[in-house]
């Protein structure tokens, strides 16, 4: 459906079940699992889904290795089995990954063979295979590590991939499926009270209308690093929840990686995390952990960022990069949840944490996107609890996300929309023209421009080349070049608000 055409269920005069403010990946999933139940579900996302961190993440549905470093095994137990089913619900949007942790002691590869045999126990029946220890030719045969560096071997161990901001696109389509009201564009501005609690909204809708006032038995905030601000808009008293760390990733030529599985080094020499995935025919290289203190919807990195990335990237491997060789940059905000004495935001929890207010406010943030289904869950057992709805079960354990097919084969560019693929190609099989491809080095081709307007919600140029086609991700250069084509295609299927403008202004932040 075109997103102006629900702009009708935002005039209604209907007190709605729950109202669920933000639209990433625990938004969504809220509204997936309300509606799933019964209730009825409103979300509302002030920008595009996905737009905020969930577009931006490191790519991985895992259980979390470096957590069970940490010995939290109850996070990892449930991390894993939440992997097992995203990769169950949506095979067309998530793969099978290996990764090799390359080892350079006797000691470090006890000590990592061991952690990963435990993930691999842990994950049950769930389990992607199995882990193997390596030695060194086994090691420099599946990755492009350096041989300076005295390797010892390597671990190699399975965890899932997928495409973040079209998981999130595809769960929209599912609430709405199951009959939720889900709309991008539209900003909460102020929270209804009556007698001190919540009882609705107060938004403006970008597409026309402000100061709309819409009622519910129970408001979710689930808008990630921004959650602050809703709270302040309930309690102004209220202390900070989030302390915000900023994560980058470059993205490279497959050419610097030229490896099916992807890299893992648990250890930096500053103690951080570095992969090196495979993505789209892409690398992803990430990722940093800085501490921020301004939350922007579109953060920038830090030049010592880049520059920490590509010093590692060249430290272990053998091809060796430059800043001009990136082909994107792009960064994102963990909504680490605050210990009131730690200063530090890679010990701050990345567990969800729920917390409902006196008002009735149920706020959720923190964790990642592999749990964001049972976060959704405990997040709806709150409202469902302080909204006074009859009580139901959460049944998305199993429930199939809007796509899922049995047969994708992961050699057709398309295989992305799994069963919307037919649609696709029905597009082009009545106007030829939409077979052209967007840009030659990439497979984008224009009927997916018009299937994202028709029927994936997209309005601006941005929604379309960052998150239904993700070549700003993969390439900004790219992106910018062929914005006036989208924007010409978004304006001939009546589209009003395309925002070319502000695409290229934005796309210039993701160039290194
Ligand atoms: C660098 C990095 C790498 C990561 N890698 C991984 C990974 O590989 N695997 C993994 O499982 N997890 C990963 N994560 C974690 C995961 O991405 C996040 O936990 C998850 O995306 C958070 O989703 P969210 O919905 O809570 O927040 P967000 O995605 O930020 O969504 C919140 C939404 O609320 C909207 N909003 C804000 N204010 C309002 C308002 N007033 N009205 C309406 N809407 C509003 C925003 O526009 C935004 O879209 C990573 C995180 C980072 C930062």
């Amino acid at each position: 459906m075109k997103r102006w055409e629900i702009d009708e269920a935002l005039r209604e005069d209907k007190i709605w079940d729950i109202i669920v403010i933000g639209g990433g990946a625990t938004g969504l999933g809220i509204a997936v699992d309300g509606a799933s139940r019964g209730y009825s579900v409103l979300l509302l996302e002030e920008f595009d889904f996905a737009k905020g961190t969930s577009s931006r993440s490191t790519k991985l549905v895992h259980g979390g290795v470096r957590y069970l470093a940490q010995g939290n095994i109850k996070l990892v137990r449930e991390a894993l089995r939440e992997r097992g089913l995203m990769l169950q619900n949506a095979p067309h949007l998530t793969r099978r990954q290996e990764f090799v942790v390359p080892v350079y002691s006797k000691w470090d590869k006890f000590f990592y063979g061991t952690g990963l045999k435990i993930y691999d126990v842990l994950a049950g029946s769930l389990g992607l295979g199995k882990t193997q220890i390596l030695n060194t030719q086994e090691t420099l045969d599946r990755i492009p590590v350096s041989e300076k560096m005295n390797l010892s071997g390597g671990i190699a161990y399975f965890d899932g991939q997928f495409d973040d901001a079209r998981f999130a696109v595809n769960l929209a389509q599912t609430a709405m499926e199951r009959g939720a009201c889900v709309v991008n564009y539209v900003r909460v501005v102020n929270l209804l009270k009556k007698n001190g609690k919540v009882c609705g909204v107060v938004a403006n809708d970008k597409y026309g209308g402000t100061g709309i006032e819409l009622r519910a038995k129970a408001v979710i905030n689930a808008t990630g690093v921004f959650v602050d601000k809703i709270l302040k808009l309930d309690d102004p008293s209220t202390p900070a929840m989030v302390a915000p760390s900023q994560g980058v990733h470059i993205v490279l030529d497959k050419k610097f990686y030229p490896s099916e599985a992807a890299l893992m080094i648990p250890k930096t020499a500053d103690k951080r995390v570095l992969f090196a995935v495979p993505w789209h025919n892409r690398v992803v290289v990430g990722t940093t952990d800085t501490p921020v203190s301004e939350i922007l919807s579109e953060p920038l990195p830090y030049r010592e960022e880049i520059s920490f990335i590509i010093y590692h990237f060249n430290k272990y491997l053998t091809a060796q990069v430059r800043e001009s060789d990136i082909k994107t940059v792009f960064t994102g905000l963990r909504p680490l949840v605050r210990s009131s004495n730690s200063g530090n935001t890679s010990i701050l929890s990345r567990d969800h944490t729920i917390v409902v207010a006196t008002s009735g406010l149920v706020t959720i943030t923190g964790g990642k996107w592999t749990t964001y289904r049972k976060m959704a869950k405990d997040a709806v057992d709150n409202a469902a609890f302080v909204g006074k709805l009859p009580v139901m079960p959460c049944v998305t354990d199993h429930l199939k996300i809007h796509g899922w097919t049995d047969a994708v084969d992961n050699n057709d560019p398309l295989h992305i929309y799994g069963s919307d693929v037919a649609g696709i190609r029905s597009l082009m099989a009545e106007d030829p023209s939409l077979t052209e491809l967007l840009h030659p080095d990439f497979h984008f081709t224009k009927a997916e421009v018009v299937w994202a307007c028709r029927h994936e919600m997209a309005m601006t140029v941005e929604d379309v080349l960052a998150r239904r086609l993700r070549l700003l991700f993969l390439d900004a250069r790219a992106a910018i070049e062929v914005a006036p084509v989208v924007a010409e295609i978004l304006a001939n299927e009546g589209n009003k608000l395309i925002c070319l403008d502000e695409f290229l202004k934005t796309a210039k932040g993701y160039l290194p």
